[in-house]
């Protein structure tokens, strides 16, 4: 099976999963570049996976409904309009034109209904985990979002995590403005502008290099609370804070 990102919008990744002639693509925020591929390559499109409900992930599936009679996943606990299955956790989705069977799990923070899929290694995880960042919380709270991604911080540290932006760049240098002495996230950075120079992208990443990089994810670390500046050692509190700084990074 091959996984590549089909570009959309400004910074948005629409995963593509391909074995054969068979795709199944991940939150198509807009239908026209997915079909530009998909009839590029003479592939049928089987299954559409949802993490949540705003636009830009969504915003294509109609249209790709009309080109190919795909079957769509989306979470139990948020309203689509378009026909689809609902899923939550531990609903397992079983993708068998490609041959791949993925977990769900329910990751409320970005949005209240938001999931993220898991199998085989791989994390499709929406706006809830990105390269060396987190989705901000529109809906949810900082002690559901920060329980959602410590779920997916003890994932296989080999995991490889499909987020749904290319926000690793601007991330990173938030994160050195808290993390000043960590020698992973320079190296980090330094990878990450290598291949943002010749535009490819910086994702998949793994569990593994999130939990020495990236700032939501080290909310335990000395370095990160003092450059929270929140006043008690309790991880949610120092997440709620750095996710605050972030909004105004
Ligand atoms: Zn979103």
């Amino acid at each position: 099976m091959e996984i590549f990102p089909i570009p959309a919008f400004k910074d948005n990744y629409i995963w593509l999963l391909r074995r054969g002639s068979h795709a199944v693509v991940v939150d198509p925020g807009d239908a026209m570049p997915v079909i530009e591929v998909l009839s590029n390559l003479a592939l049928t499109l089987d299954a559409i996976l949802i993490t949540h409900h705003h636009s830009d992930h969504i915003g294509g599936v109609t249209e790709l409904l009309h080109h190919w009679p795909a079957k769509v996943y989306a979470p139990r606990r948020e309203h689509y309009e378009f026909p689809h299955t609902q899923v939550e956790e531990n609903d397992v989705v079983h993708l068998d034109t490609i041959n791949l069977s993925l977990s769900v799990m329910e990751v409320p923070g970005h949005t209240l209904g938001h999931v993220a899929y898991y199998g085989a290694n791989y994390l499709f995880c929406g706006d809830t985990l990105f390269g060396a960042g987190c989705g901000r919380l529109f809906e949810g709270t900082p002690a559901q979002m920060y329980d959602s991604l410590q779920r997916l911080a003890k994932l296989p540290k080999e995991t490889a995590v499909y987020c749904t932006h290319e926000y690793t760049e601007h991330n990173l240098c938030f994160a050195r403005t808290l993390d000043i002495d960590n020698p992973a996230l320079a190296s980090r950075q330094a990878a990450a502008a290598a291949v943002r120079a010749v535009n490819k992208p910086t994702l998949p990443s793994t569990i593994g290099l999130e939990l020495e990089t990236n700032p939501f994810l080290r909310c335990d670390t000395s370095a990160i609370q003092l450059a929270s500046r929140a006043k008690s050692t309790n991880p949610v509190e120092i997440f709620a804070a750095i996710r605050e700084m972030r909004n105004h990074y």
